[in-house]
């Protein structure tokens, strides 16, 4: 590691989690975990396996692209592609064994269309794909609107050659705000339209609605499946959310100080100089900016972590480089490391204990160091999305390829 920027990926965690969540289903209720956008950000691979390891039933992506980088990389578990997918890639998808998402007839006219050629090695059979008809009930994003529309697809799928109905879902808008009104109103359509279904003489597949929020807060809307994401990752969907189970935050952003400078009355700090010295300060240089995923809206607001202190970010965040006051912290010095986001760094992480140590070694060092504070504090990533304006989410997924992830192992 030659620029000391690090991001901790800690499985135990997202495994923990997926358990803690897992305690709250009944036995038979099937428990997918979403690992779209490279899980999260936190790697897909170690996620998958990770939620896996916790229990989960089901892994759910966003593309056939990412599932295929799953089933490449030797996961067999059941994946369901959230998305929409083009008729070519419920072929490909089909091919590997995973579900597809079909919200509307176009869906099925095209793959009626196609030639397949595939078939199953084992039976001889035509390849069927699974497909989980999703109803829009009012999210307005994705699905096939309306009772009578439903079943009409329900039908096409179920009487398709090519396809089978595997599920029938809904997704919802509001189930992590106070008032579930919304809620309530988009399970009582899909109540309807399931009901609908299976009064045509039609098996609906695996009945599921609840993403994180709605499968922490109503049991009763776990119907045969819940689709876990941000809850397996540590956080609830929404600022102030409170879980019934302690979840654990999977992800951890650190940076060595690069530079401490003193600053004069009058000063001004990066970019545009929106910030001023107005007494004497010193001021430190960490080497993680908005490519990394530290967002530019964090300047002058956030703070990060230095010496288990809090150390406001002063002036604009630079693409690779932030600045912070850590004016009230004493001792600070060059090579010190500062959480970004995270459990707070041990005291034995600086930048010249990593730099004594090979790859491999660092890893295992950075793994045990950081294991051993499990009960440290936490800054958490719901106050730095508050901050920027956005959700926990939207800054997990902004962590950048470029920044080093350490993968905790199981
Ligand atoms: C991403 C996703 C989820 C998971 O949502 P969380 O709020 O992260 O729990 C569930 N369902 C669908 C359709 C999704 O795309």
């Amino acid at each position: 590691m030659y620029r000391p920027t690090f991001a901790i990926v800690d499985t135990g965690a997202i495994r923990n989690n997926v358990r803690a969540i897992r305690s709250l289903l009944q036995p038979q209720t099937r428990l997918l975990t979403a690992v779209k956008a490279n899980g999260y950000g936190h790697g897909a691979q170690a996620a998958a396996i990770a939620a896996l390891t916790g229990g989960a039933t089901d892994l759910g992506v966003a593309s056939v692209e990412e599932a295929l980088e799953l089933r490449a990389a030797g996961i067999t578990a059941p994946i369901l592609v959230l998305g929409v997918t083009s008729a070519a890639g419920i072929l490909a998808a089909a091919e590997q064994n995973i579900a597809v998402t079909v919200g509307g007839p176009e869906g099925v006219q095209e793959t009626a269309g196609m030639t397949w050629t595939t078939q199953d090695a084992a039976t001889g059979k035509r390849l069927q794909a699974a497909v989980h008809l999703k109803v829009d009930t009012g999210m307005s994003r994705l699905g096939v609107r309306g009772v009578e529309a439903a079943v009409d697809l329900a039908r096409r799928i179920d009487s398709s050659p090519r396809l089978q109905l595997a599920g029938v879902f809904t997704h919802l808008a509001c189930s992590d705000e106070p008032d579930l009104c919304h809620t309530e109103a988009q399970v009582a359509r899909f109540r309807t339209v399931v009901a609908a279904i299976e009064a045509a003489g039609i098996a609906p597949g695996v009945v599921h609605a609840a993403n994180s929020a709605a499968t922490l807060r109503r049991p009763d809307w776990h119907f045969d499946m819940v689709r876990v994401g941000i809850s397996a990752y540590g956080y609830g969907s929404a600022e102030g959310f409170e879980s019934p189970v302690a979840l654990q935050p999977g992800l951890h952003l650190y940076g060595c100080i690069t530079r401490v400078a003193t600053l004069e009355v009058g000063d001004t700090v990066s970019y545009g100089a929106s910030f001023t010295a107005s007494r004497r300060m010193r001021v430190a240089t960490l080497p993680v900016g908005y490519a990394d995923g530290y967002f530019r809206t964090l300047s002058n607001r956030a703070s990060v972590i230095v010496h288990n202190r809090r150390a406001p970010v002063v002036g604009r965040v630079c693409m690779d480089q932030l600045m912070v006051d850590v004016s009230d912290i004493p001792n600070v010095r060059r090579g010190d490391c500062a959480t970004l986001y995270g459990r707070y760094a041990p005291p034995e992480w600086t930048a010249n204990a990593m730099d004594s140590r090979a790859n491999g070694a660092l890893e295992q060092w950075l793994g045990a160091t950081f294991t051993a504070r499990a009960g440290a504090s936490v800054l958490s990533l719901d106050e730095l999305a508050a901050h920027a304006g956005t959700i926990s989410y939207e800054m997990m997924c902004a962590l950048s390829p470029r920044v080093p992830r350490t993968v905790l192992p199981l």
